[in-house]
């Protein structure tokens, strides 16, 4: 199974509007680079893939069980429009066969919320059964949902509060601190274009580092292709990536350092 996850401003064709859309696969955007990496990561094993972008104010996110060649084939029928954020995920299920609906990513706050998932969340239906009695409604059967649909919960009162600022990351610290298990968790909100966050406890998660770009993965194969230097996360921490930006903090907000490294070994 593996994670990636791309925020930048990578060479994109000129496009006006969601009406040119891209040839999703051929086209220079979020979407190649996330691929490219499901592909460096495909030696880990996975039943199903998927992957999620921003673009025009919403998320668009397509997911396949089977082989990432059946993903592909359904970008091919269903383009993606160019984005610069995405985010794309291999799964080996535990909770919930491997099913289509299944598949990640797992969208809450009204579609307007894109997460995926590695590992296992321990305290899931517990989790579950307070979202189900604040009235929310889940569409699969993994413990991945109720982490998309607990983080979209939080974030609606955390906006809320907050009057429009940022509070992707917020959502994330305060989600995380009610998880337990193990767990990599990207995440991407409609609202905020240009940040994915991530959270990583006893699951691995690593940061590349580009020019007016950045990167996540499971591992640096994740993105090998577009950078060498990569930050390693530490237990418990989350990170905040922009185009032009990384920022680590602990589940409370505290700021926190990776350890930078630099990736020499041939792809
Ligand atoms: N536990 C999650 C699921 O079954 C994630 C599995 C994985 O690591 O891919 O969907």
């Amino acid at each position: 199974c593996g994670i990636v996850g791309y925020v930048g401003r990578r060479d994109l064709p000129a496009v006006s509007s969601s009406a040119d859309l891209a040839p999703g696969i051929d086209s220079h955007s979020a979407l190649d680079v996330v691929l490219e990496g499901l592909r460096r990561l495909e030696y880990r094993g996975y039943d199903s893939a998927g992957v999620a972008v921003i673009a025009d104010g919403g998320i668009e996110s397509r997911k396949k069980s089977g082989k990432l060649s059946n993903l592909v084939t359904e970008l091919e029928e269903r383009p993606l429009p160019v984005s610069l954020t995405g985010i794309g995920h291999t799964r080996w299920a535990t909770h919930g066969g491997p099913t289509d609906q299944n598949a990640h990513p797992h969208l809450a706050d009204d579609g307007k919320l894109a997460v995926i998932h590695n590992g296992i969340i321990e305290n899931f239906a517990e989790v579950k059964g307070s979202l189900l009695a604040k009235g929310h409604t889940f569409l699969s059967e993994t413990d991945t949902e109720v982490a998309a649909v607990l983080l979209g919960d939080i974030y609606r009162s955390l906006v809320k509060a907050s009057g429009g600022k940022a509070v992707l990351a917020e959502s994330m610290q305060q989600a995380c601190q009610k998880l337990e298990g193990a767990f990599t968790l990207l995440a991407i909100h409609a609202d905020e274009p240009d940040v994915v966050v991530a959270a990583r406890r006893n699951s691995p998660l690593v940061v590349g580092l580009g020019e007016n770009e950045n990167f996540l993965g499971s591992d640096v194969s994740g993105f090998i292709d577009f950078t060498r230097r990569a930050v390693e996360l530490g237990q418990d921490q989350i990170v905040t990536i922009t185009p032009d930006s990384f920022e680590i903090t602990d589940f409370f907000g505290k700021p926190a350092e990776g350890t930078e490294f630099h990736v020499d070994w041939d792809a």
